[in-house]
């Protein structure tokens, strides 16, 4: 399936198309001249507090084989205040690929607000015409990226599982689940520039740092003054329960889903985890029932993970589950149904009661660990 996705109502923008046919039928699929001299794929690289978001390196890696495609660069965007670290963070963005950097500072750039930034990454994209903008399906991400594909009257692709590039139109192919993630739907922005996409953590691999790699690096300012702003930044709390559970970057993960039949039973998926040292996770129906934590929910509507073990327990193996595990290094099921589907994709499967197995599993690693720890003392 290959659509253009709905660009928003008409608005002053110097890269929009003069004339816009109406209706689906007329729509117009020709990339206008002054559309043509876009070039470059960047990536808004997120960072919070001094630390940048992995999702960007990632990003980065995706981008990276997208340029090398098109014969392009790739470039990072980093906007932040002035005290902020952005050289760094642009020369730890040169390590994964990035050729030049795109930094613009200003003191109403300090802690991300929508207006600001939208403002910001818009002036950007202008000013140096990218034909790609990518954003980590973060929560900072999703917000920016709506509105600056929404000021640049652009086509935006959320939550893509896969980004290539079209061999005919060359054009961005945005691969993302459709229709409740029973299909798979790729999406080309063919009228319209910068051609945006947001991808969640974890969905691409992380990319290898290469120390040797540099690039050059432009300074811009907003020009924004903090009156013109409506949103107040007042204060920063912590959520003490946030990051508590770090599914998408956790390298083990025991997972159960509804064959646990109980919130008694699905304590052994807690117990065969800790002796592991693994996060716990879980299918939509488990979150549903109240057995575990919204956090805790693997998959399409969940979180997206790429440990280097995941044990599924009493999990059918559902796509709208697949897409959210299925890049994981080992993939361990146990399910007592010879033929669920989860074993048409596990790298090793195991059919059984998991209230037997899990158990058992849990005992043989607490016996193996122990005597591995005393070996080592
Ligand atoms: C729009 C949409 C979004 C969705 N998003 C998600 C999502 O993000 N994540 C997600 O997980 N689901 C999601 N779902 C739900 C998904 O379609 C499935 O319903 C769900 O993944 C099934 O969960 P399950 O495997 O726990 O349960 P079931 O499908 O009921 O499977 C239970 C399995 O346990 C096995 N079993 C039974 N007893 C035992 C036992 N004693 N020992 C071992 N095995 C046993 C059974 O053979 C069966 O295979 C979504 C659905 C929709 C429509």
């Amino acid at each position: 399936m290959s659509e253009a996705p709905k660009p928003a109502a008409a608005a002053a923008n110097p890269a929009a198309p003069a004339k816009r046919p109406a209706g689906r039928a007329g729509r117009n699929t020709e990339l206008p001249e002054h559309l043509k001299a876009y070039k470059g794929v960047w990536v808004f690289i997120e960072h919070d507090r001094g630390h940048v978001h992995s999702v960007s390196w990632e990003l980065l890696g995706e981008a990276r084989k997208l340029a090398d495609t098109l014969g392009s660069y790739v470039g990072a965007v980093l906007l932040g205040g002035p005290d902020e670290h952005l050289d760094k963070f642009a020369a730890e963005a040169f390590t994964y690929g990035a050729d030049k950097a795109f930094t613009m500072t200003d003191p109403v750039l300090k802690g991300y607000r929508n207006e600001p930034f939208t403002k910001g990454l818009t002036d950007l994209v202008n000013k140096y015409q990218p034909e790609i903008l990518l954003l980590g399906a973060t929560s900072m991400g999703r917000d920016l990226a709506g509105s600056v594909a929404t000021t640049l009257l652009t086509g935006l692709t959320a939550d893509c599982t896969e980004l290539r590039i079209d061999p005919v139109s060359k054009a961005l192919a945005a691969t993302r689940p459709t229709f409740g993630g029973s299909l798979l739907c790729t999406i080309m922005t063919l009228a319209y520039r910068p051609q945006m996409a947001t991808m969640r953590p974890r969905t691409a691999p992380m990319p290898q740092a290469d120390a040797s790699r540099t690039g050059t690096t432009t300074h811009d300012t907003l020009g924004m003054v903090e009156t013109q702003i409506v949103t107040k930044l007042l204060d920063f709390i912590a959520d003490a329960n946030s990051n508590t559970i770090n599914l998408p970057y956790a390298d083990v993960i025991v997972s159960g889903g509804k064959g646990m039949k109980s919130p008694e039973n699905f304590k052994l998926v807690f117990e065969l985890a800790r002796v592991l040292g693994a996060e716990v996770g879980a299918t939509r129906p488990v979150v549903q029932a109240g057995w575990v934590e919204t956090d805790r929910q693997v998959g399409q509507t969940g979180k997206t993970v790429r440990p280097k073990l995941y044990i599924a327990a009493g999990i059918s193996g559902a796509i709208q589950h697949r897409v959210g595990m299925e890049a994981s290094d080992v993939i361990v099921a146990i399910n007592t149904d010879p033929n669920a589907p989860i074993f048409d994709f596990a790298h090793y499967g195991i059919v059984g009661n998991a209230m037997q197995v899990l158990p058992a599993l849990t005992q043989a690693f607490a016996a193996h660990l122990a005597q591995r720890s005393r070996q080592v003392a």
